[in-house]
């Protein structure tokens, strides 16, 4: 396929790639992953009032991403990755029962749809929200993908691994650390396991 190369003479076929014709930058994100409305180079916010409203959309969209595992009885967890730009890398649900995986946690689906997105497994800068505080395991991932930080939902009074029952993330032992954002739209996500688990008494959360 050929095409006739653009001029200043064609005011009709701009080159999208110069510099010159494209639309006035306000900081739109570049690079890998779904652009999302805050985008806009203010990613991860700042101040206690931004980081209300920009982490509770994200927990939004891990709720809705949880309510599907509903659909396999799955526990109702869900988990999405943040690039450092602000775009949306990967999402996960949690989904042991549909594939009968027992590592198919939402951390781990999302961390590895976000390595797929960047193409390496390092998801240094990261954000990693979750709607449940993640287990042993998936603390486990979070640390070996080297995300930054952690916005989680409901703390797990039982299982929890980064602030609960363990602290794996910010171990002092540990060479890489995570920052850890709790209670984020805590009532929701605990409500969603709560009806969950009214109906389900078989144990373990995830
Ligand atoms: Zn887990």
């Amino acid at each position: 396929m050929t095409q006739p190369p653009a001029s200043d003479a064609d005011p009709v076929r701009p080159d999208p790639v110069r510099p010159d014709h494209r639309q006035p930058d306000h900081g739109t994100p570049t690079g890998p992953g779904l652009a999302l409305p805050w985008a806009d180079g203010t990613f991860p916010p700042v101040g206690l009032g931004a980081r209300t409203q920009v982490y509770g959309a994200l927990m939004g969209m891990a709720l809705h991403e949880a309510s599907h595992a509903l659909a396999s009885d799955d526990v109702p967890v869900g988990a999405l990755v943040v690039s450092p730009q602000g775009t949306l890398l990967g999402v996960g649900r949690n989904r042991r029962e549909e594939g009968g995986d027992p590592t198919a946690h939402a951390e781990v689906l999302a961390i590895r749809q976000a390595a797929a997105t960047l193409g390496s497994w390092r998801l240094e800068g990261c954000t990693l929200v979750v709607t449940l505080e993640p287990c042993v395991m998936c603390a486990g991932a979070i640390m070996l993908a080297r995300v930054a930080r952690v916005v989680l939902g409901a703390w797990d009074p039982k299982a929890g691994a980064t602030g609960s029952v363990w602290d794996v993330v910010r171990d002092r032992r540990s060479t890489h650390r995570v920052e850890v954002v709790g209670g984020v739209r805590e009532d929701e996500c605990g409500a969603m396991l709560r009806d969950y688990f009214a109906t389900h008494r078989d144990g373990t959360r995830e």
